[in-house]
Formats: structure tokens, C-alpha cells, sequence
């Protein structure tokens, strides 16, 4: 590993990958680090991913498809559901393992140096502006500068706070998650269920997200601060056992999603935050692998330019912020006031919001495109639901 780089990313997740490939492929001399021995591993996520998302960043390979996926089951706690489909596919349930490695490879083909088994412990800061990483590579401490350091170093992001941009999440702003793969049981291969209500997930939802004919990730959130003593993994386990008692557990994992405003700097001088490190969540569903690829390949061109352009001042990084604030930015906010609202819901508020959305016909809108409109601008989810309650 040399000592000086232009651009140094931290995590090689959706958001680093994308962001070394997107600086190298501009001539940049880029590293790219990741604490883990493997990229890809341990998977923590449900792996669901909408198609017109995904051509944006990558071309088609079925290496990393587990599912294609034509439509999708919104479940009331009355059972009464909401039903989107289309004829062709609207997303996929990917292998994250391959995907993600698929990703830094693409990096590595740009011309980045990716070392794993490689932690960034803390930031160079001269005179208020960020000049490297200080970090550990198999067991030995190094010193690296660079021109510009991009924080892609998911929700236990450390790399904000040593920046000073992020403060610790707040309880009320985490989903708790829980999630097991389960094989042998009876599912639409091609159907992605969620469940909502209290009782079964207090603040969250349930989701069934098939990886195959036979096999699903199945998984629930729950908000940190609804903690009554019951795990995550206790709710869930209850969820399996009583709707597939057949089922065999292969894996289980446990992980946290941010969903909390974007109303914090994403930059400052010399540095950016992308992905989950920027908690870059859309805090209604709890996806976040499109928002790193997004956050990503912005924070790759700002760099580059402001690189080129030889000023990487927290005036010139603020470009970052505006970009992220005009693009996936309003649809974070807006979603996080639904997210408010709904998480505040009783069970029976949220059956009376389903039924009126069903009254909207929305299930005659093909799924893809609404997905963009709820993660958009479109949908008018608040207003419906304010109305009804
Ligand atoms: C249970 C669960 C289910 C989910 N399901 C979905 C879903 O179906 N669809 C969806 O879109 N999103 C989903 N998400 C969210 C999604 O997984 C994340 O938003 C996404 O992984 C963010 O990508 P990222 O690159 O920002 O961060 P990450 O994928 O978290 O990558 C960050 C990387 O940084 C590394 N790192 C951390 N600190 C350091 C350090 N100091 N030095 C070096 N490396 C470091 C980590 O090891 C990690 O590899 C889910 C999340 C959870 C927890």
C-alpha cells in the first residue's frame, strides 16, 4: 500500500465499490478499504431489489439473480392485503455475496487498489480539513493521505462522527432487525410479501422475500426504541414457526437499518459520506442499496472534479450535499414524515390506511412504477393516510 492516494474509500459495500470505480474510471488513484476479510460476507440483508434501479448501475448477470420478481403483497393486520403485479420483472432478490464482490471487482477493473482485511481507526485532520486515514492492515498500523476521503462505511459509520457530521442515531431512528433463510416451504417464487402491524413487528414489518422455488429470506425490523424486552429474533421466530412450521432455518443474521431525516452535512473539507455511512436510507422501506450506488457515483464525480479543479474546501464538497438533496434527498424526508406517521399508527388506524388505499386502485399501477412514485415524488401516502385517521 502506498501512502498517498487522490481519493481513499472507506467500505467496500454498494456505496464504496461504486463510488472507487466511479473516481478511477476518471484517472484518479484511488484505494479502496475494507475491514472485513471478505467482501460480500456476512450478508445482511433481504436482498430485494427493483429492476429499473439496478440497469441504472449495472448490466444483467444472472450470477448474482436468487429470484425475479413480478409483484408484491402489502398485508394489513386484519389479513385484508393489497396486491401489485405485472406481467414482466419488476425487481430481483440478488445474491448480495456475489453482487457485492461483482461491484469491487468493477472497481478493481477501473484500477483501484482494494485491500481487505484493512480498518480505517480514525481521520488525518490538519487545520480543519480531513487529509487521510489513519488504519490497521493485517495487524499493522499505517498512515495513508489522500486528496479526498469518502466515509462509505455502512450504519456503525465511524467515519462521520470523527468528521464530526453525524451524531450517535437515536433509538426512535433504528429498525432492530432480525432474519433468517428458510428452505423447504411453500411460497410464490415470484411474490414479495410484507406484513404490518404491532403485534407481529411494533414498528416495523415483516418481509418474505423468496431466494428460489422453496427458499426465502425471511426477516423483520423492529424500532430500536419499541424494545419491551421481546428480540427482534423472538418475534420472528414466533412469525416462522406459526406460518411455516415445516420450514428449516439454513441462516440467521441480525442487523440495523437507519431511518431517520436527512437534516445533517454530508461533507465537509476533504471528505463525504455515502450509503449507510451517510445513513442514506429510505426510512419508509428500509432500502438502501440503490441509495449507496446513487450516494456513491456522486461522491466518485465530486471528488473527481474538485480534485481537478484543485479545491476540495467543504465550500466546493458542498456540491455533494446539493446533489444528494435534489435527488434521493426529498424522497428520504418525505418518506421519513410517512414512516413517522405510520409507526405511530395502532393496528387498526393501519387497516383503515390499507383499505383506503385500496379505495385509490392502486393496485391497477404496474409495480415498478410504483415503486418510483412512493420513493419519488408521487403517491400521496400522508395525505391519504391523515385523511382516513
Ligand atoms: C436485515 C436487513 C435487510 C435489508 N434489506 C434490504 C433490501 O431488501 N433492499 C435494500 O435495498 N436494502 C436493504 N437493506 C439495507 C442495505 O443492506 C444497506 O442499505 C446497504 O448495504 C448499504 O450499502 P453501503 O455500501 O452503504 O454499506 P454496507 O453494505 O454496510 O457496507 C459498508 C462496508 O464498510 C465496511 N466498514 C465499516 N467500517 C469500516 C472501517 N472502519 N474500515 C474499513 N471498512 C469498514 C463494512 O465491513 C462493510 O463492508 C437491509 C438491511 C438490513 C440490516
Amino acid at each position: 500500500m502506498k501512502s498517498d492516494y487522490d481519493v481513499i474509500v472507506v467500505g467496500a459495500g454498494p456505496a464504496g465499490s461504486v463510488a472507487a470505480a466511479t473516481a478511477a474510471r476518471q484517472g484518479l488513484d484511488v484505494l479502496l478499504i475494507e475491514k472485513r476479510q471478505e467482501i460480500g460476507e456476512p450478508v445482511r440483508c433481504a436482498e430485494g431489489m427493483i429492476k429499473s434501479g439496478l440497469d441504472r448501475f449495472v448490466e444483467y448477470d444472472p450470477k448474482w439473480v436468487c429470484a425475479r420478481i413480478n409483484s408484491g403483497r402489502i398485508y394489513a393486520p386484519n389479513g385484508k392485503s393489497l396486491y401489485f403485479h405485472q406481467l414482466d420483472t419488476a425487481g430481483y432478490v440478488i445474491d448480495r455475496n456475489v453482487f457485492d464482490r461483482s461491484l469491487a471487482k468493477a472497481a478493481a477493473d477501473e484500477g483501484s487498489e482494494v485491500q481487505v482485511k484493512t480498518q480505517a481507526t480514525g481521520l488525518i485532520i490538519e487545520n480543519g480539513i480531513v487529509k487521510g486515514i489513519n488504519g490497521i492492515c493485517m495487524g499493522r498500523n499505517f498512515e495513508a493521505r489522500a486528496k479526498v476521503v469518502i466515509g462509505a462505511d455502512g450504519i456503525e459509520s465511524k467515519i462521520g462522527r470523527w468528521a464530526g457530521l453525524l451524531e450517535p442515531l437515536r433509538l426512535k431512528d433504528v429498525e432492530s432487525c432480525a432474519e433468517f433463510v428458510v428452505a423447504g416451504i411453500d411460497i410464490d417464487p415470484e411474490c414479495l410479501e410484507f406484513y404490518i402491524g404491532n403485534r407481529i413487528s411494533p414498528g416495523g414489518y415483516v418481509w418474505i422475500f423468496p431466494k428460489g422455488k422453496n427458499e426465502a429470506n425471511i426477516g423483520l425490523g423492529m424500532l430500536a426504541d419499541r424494545y419491551n424486552g421481546i428480540h427482534p429474533i423472538d418475534y420472528l421466530k414466533k412469525y416462522v414457526d406459526s406460518r411455516f412450521p415445516e420450514g428449516r432455518i439454513i441462516q440467521s443474521i441480525s442487523g440495523a437499518v437507519p431511518v431517520c431525516d436527512l437534516s445533517y452535512r454530508l461533507s465537509t473539507a476533504g471528505l463525504m459520506l455515502a450509503g449507510d455511512g451517510g445513513r442514506l436510507v429510505d426510512p419508509l422501506l428500509g432500502a438502501g442499496i440503490m441509495n449507496a450506488m446513487v450516494s456513491g457515483r456522486l461522491a466518485g464525480n465530486i471528488a473527481a472534479n474538485a480534485i481537478k479543479g484543485g479545491d476540495v474546501s467543504a465550500k466546493a464538497l458542498e456540491r455533494y450535499d446539493m446533489g444528494i438533496h435534489s435527488s434521493i434527498g426529498k424522497a428520504i424526508r418525505r418518506n421519513y414524515h410517512v414512516k413517522e406517521f405510520i409507526v405511530n399508527c395502532s393496528d387498526w388506524q393501519i387497516n383503515l390506511v390499507i383499505a383506503a388505499i385500496k379505495k385509490l386502485r392502486v393496485e391497477d399501477i404496474p409495480i415498478s412504477e410504483l415503486f418510483i412514485e412512493v420513493t419519488t415524488s408521487g403517491l400521496p401516502l400522508l395525505k391519504v393516510a391523515r385523511m382516513v385517521v
